[in-house]
């Protein structure tokens, strides 16, 4: 009898745990431009039951079954009068109500469609929330999650989460952080290498191991308080192979199959390329990122509207003020141009990063909206990953300086911004999580180190750092991602160094911390150095001079990539410096008039601001 009883639990439990019903987007929102909204509903064998939904201002427009009998997209018109409130989606068998679920509608913020996305006025900070801090040690081991916390694995998860978030954002402050790229927060129940958060499992729900849905709206709503913006990364090309509905796929081609597994090359080039044989940018698309990461399918259009839907339903609901989009020229471009657009008729001031990783100037530009008037499906991203700048700076400050090479790098790099319809758009970094930490790409050497940095905070583009990068925070690619993405110190209990108290640090990390801090306020009080119209002269024996000029103010930077020192004629410059007769160096508060010869150290990059 009681193994019977037992029995019958577990048969109860495997029905709910395996066909619990959804309703997907959980709720919606009244006064959208788009009055259309698709939903999904998973419950056991749905496909048979007829809807009844009454509600004024609700127009059931369409039913569509699925492949799998257990779902239906439902096609509602929300029309302008209806009213926030609730309601019941009823499903019947006959005359016998099988289904009692419950939706609501909520009245949209009124500063919902005003918000103002990420711009050259920023400066982005990029954390791993994983590895950012620990500030709930008790959403370490959860028993739903099988991928607990276990620090001393360097692939393994280690704790870090909202909470350890929410309790620095007085460091981000201090940095002069104003907006922030956090990898993703969504779950990832997966039963190893979650930590990344890039292998979805539920699009509506943060990891608990992070937190709740709600504390991330109360991370966004105190981030808002340290005027600091929170931009979501969000994965459209793949889900986690232990996404829930892999169980049950609506549609077969709901991701992408194949008879064998089939891994993309991640060849981006070929979406642009001329020459490209249609099997290679085929397989470029549709080919799996990974066996852990299923590829979706945007040309089903139910996946396309339940990916638009989840993106819009996140800005909403939390207030975000941006979006990263990872993976960009992996999903299909026709449907992330519809996509773009559906964020921007809601909030026209909204920005979207698009990851799109690539080598070349004209393959970077080919994702920002405008480069390339000709192409078909032009892509409309405002903001795109400046991959050729993070490797012109990689390599600049190691290299002896040639035609080519060293602080030519930067000058050839920024030469081709005339294919970019605004460069100034661009997000450019010294490293992300994906590539070598740019302390390790210098040797750790400090006067390299601050050459990056002042070229980062003065030349065009909006400026990120990523977890760690401000105190020179190394990490080789070639050891494994892991070393790219190590702890931040201080962010767990017992830790020796702590950077959030500045306690137990190296003489090196107080010093890069310092320079970080200085630097990143200079660029916040001088406009010049975030809108200023960029003039770079061609390098000459390895020093590169720049001008950020404005109407109200002007700076000169001077790179010296020599071992050496080295004197400039401040008459080659007069093209610029003619107007000008005082200048002040940063760093200093004293104004000197600007000599006919300027000294120059080995390996420096200096900003001076310049006045009449
Ligand atoms: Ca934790």
């Amino acid at each position: 009898m009681y193994r019977n009883i037992l029995l019958l639990w577990a048969v109860i439990f495997l029905t709910f745990s395996t066909y619990a019903q959804r309703v997907e987007p959980p709720f919606w929102w009244t006064g959208m431009q788009n009055k259309q909204l698709q939903l999904l509903v998973h419950s056991t064998n749905i496909a048979q039951y007829q809807l009844k939904l009454d509600y004024p201002g609700i127009k059931v427009i369409k039913i569509h079954p699925a492949e799998s009998p257990n779902y239906l997209f439902i096609d509602l018109e929300i029309e302008p009068q209806a009213q926030a409130g609730s309601f019941y989606l009823d499903f019947y068998l006959g005359k016998k109500r099988k289904l009692h679920l419950f939706y609501q509608l909520k009245t949209r913020s009124e500063n919902a469609a005003m918000v103002r996305g990420f711009d050259q006025s920023d400066l982005l900070y990029l954390l791993m929330p994983d590895r950012f801090a620990n500030g709930n040690p008790q959403n370490d081991q959860l028993t739903a999650m099988p991928d607990t916390a276990q620090r001393s694995n360097p692939d393994g998860r280690h704790g870090g989460d909202i909470a350890g978030i929410s309790a620095h954002l007085d460091y981000l402050k201090s940095l002069g952080i104003t907006a922030l790229w956090i990898n993703p927060l969504l779950e990832n129940n997966m039963p190893q290498y979650s930590y990344h958060g890039y292998a979805i499992t539920d699009y509506y729900q943060i990891d608990a191991r992070f937190g709740s849905n709600s504390d991330y709206l109360a991370l966004v709503e105190k981030a808002k308080t340290y005027q600091i913006k929170i931009i979501m990364d969000m994965v459209f090309n793949h889900c986690g192979s232990e996404h829930w509905w892999m169980k049950d796929l609506p549609f077969n081609d709901w991701v992408h199959q194949y008879e064998h597994f089939t891994r993309s090359n991640y060849r981006a080039e070929t979406l642009m390329d001329p020459h490209a044989a249609s099997s290679d940018r085929q397989i470029m698309s549709n080919g799996w990122f990974d066996r852990s990461m299923p590829d979706l399918n945007q040309n089903n259009p139910f996946v396309a509207n339940y990916l638009i839907q989840n993106s819009i339903w996140w800005i909403e609901y939390a207030g975000l003020s941006g979006i990263r989009m990872d993976t960009y020229p992996y999903s299909n471009q026709a449907f992330m141009k519809r996509w773009v657009d559906a964020v921007y008729a809601e909030y026209p001031q909204f920005n979207i990063l698009g990851e799109a990783w690539l080598q070349g100037v004209s393959h970077t530009a080919y994702f920002q909206s405008g480069s390339f008037p000709k192409i078909k499906s032009p892509s409309k991203l405002r903001s795109v990953t400046d991959f050729p700048v993070y490797y012109a700076a990689s390599n600049a400050f190691n290299q002896n300086d040639s035609w080519t090479d060293g602080v030519a790098s930067l000058y050839m790099t920024l030469s081709q911004d005339f294919i970019y319809s605004n460069a100034d758009s661009n997000v450019i970094f010294l490293e992300n999580h994906d590539v070598n930490r740019f302390a390790s790409s210098i040797q750790n050497d400090l006067a390299k180190w601050k050459m990056g940095m002042t070229f980062l905070m003065t030349t065009r583009g909006i400026p990120m750092l990523y977890h760690g990068g401000e105190f020179m925070m190394d990490g080789a690619k070639d050891q494994g991602d892991a070393m790219l993405r190590k702890d931040m110190p201080g962010g767990w209990l017992g830790d020796t160094s702590n950077v959030f108290s500045a306690s137990n640090l190296s003489d090196l990390q107080i010093e890069a911390l310092d320079f970080t801090r200085q630097l990143s306020q200079y660029r916040h009080q001088h406009p010049a150095l975030q809108y200023g119209k960029l003039t770079h002269f061609v390098p000459k024996n390895g020093t590169y001079v720049y001008f950020r000029k404005a109407d109200w103010e002007t700076f000169m930077i001077i790179m010296n990539n020599n071992e050496e020192d080295i004197q400039i004629k401040t008459a080659d410059y007069d093209e610029i410096l003619q107007s000008f007769k005082s200048m002040q160096e940063f760093g200093s508060t004293q104004w000197i008039s600007i000599p006919s010869i300027l000294n120059l150290k080995p390996k420096t990059a200096t900003i001076y601001e310049l006045k009449p």
